[in-house]
């Protein structure tokens, strides 16, 4: 599966799909809706980095009151140079849209002419390609301060040599590890409780939690 379908059967999961159209939901509004939904306990915000500068390995927990606010511009109006471009952050359905397995450049470039709505230079029309680099980037930054939370950095700092650095956050990623996570989990217990009790695995699974670590409690140590 890729990022996207993962994303998408995540949220299908916990309901949050079905009110609207996800594929018109803008990416930090996925994004937060996965944190929330899955990394709400800690273990799941646990991750290993190495220090870019000596290499050491510092183990983080993210504070996910420190990530950043959801959409605060639905339209981004950039103007530089006699240039005049109208955009719209990326939503879910644009990356949905995006070829897998192409180069940063090229995604950055589909991405770009997905959510540019006009262009112009001197009131006179232009495509997304005839816009020049500094335009590009002048654009690129403007999506991203409308959407922080689709691009979520963390700071760290190292404990060994003091050096500083952003890594990115992907929150799917993180969802999807504790969907793993939870998922073996269930089943060491469905193991535990068919050992003791002798029932079958579908019975185990349709017991409530709460009903379920009370007969684990009762069975294990
Ligand atoms: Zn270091």
């Amino acid at each position: 599966m890729t990022p996207t379908s993962r994303a998408r059967l995540m949220l299908e999961a916990t309901g949050d799909a079905g009110e609207t159209d996800l594929s018109a939901w803008p990416v930090g509004r996925r994004e937060e809706a996965l944190l929330q939904r899955y990394c709400a306990q800690s273990w799941a915000r646990e991750a290993v980095v190495d220090c870019p500068a000596c290499a050491a390995t510092l183990e983080i927990t993210f504070d996910p009151t420190s990530l950043p606010a959801g959409l605060t511009a639905a339209t981004i109006n950039v103007e530089v140079d006699d240039y005049v471009v109208t955009a719209r952050a990326p939503t879910v359905g644009d990356l949905a849209a995006l070829p897998t397995g192409a180069e940063a450049e090229v995604l950055g470039r589909l991405l770009l002419e997905q959510c540019v709505v006009t262009a112009s230079y001197r009131g006179d029309r232009v495509t997304t390609s005839d816009l020049p680099g500094h335009v590009v980037t002048a654009i690129e930054d403007a999506m991203d301060d409308a959407d922080p939370a689709a691009d979520i950095r963390v700071p760290l700092t190292c404990h060994e040599c003091r050096a500083t650095w952003s890594e990115p956050l992907d929150p799917v990623v993180f969802a999807w590890s504790a969907v793993e996570t939870a998922a073996r989990r269930l089943a060491t217990d469905v193991h535990v409780l068919a050992h003791a009790y002798g029932w079958a695995e579908q019975e185990i699974l349709e017991l409530s939690p709460f009903r379920r670590h009370l007969y684990l409690s009762a069975v294990g140590p």
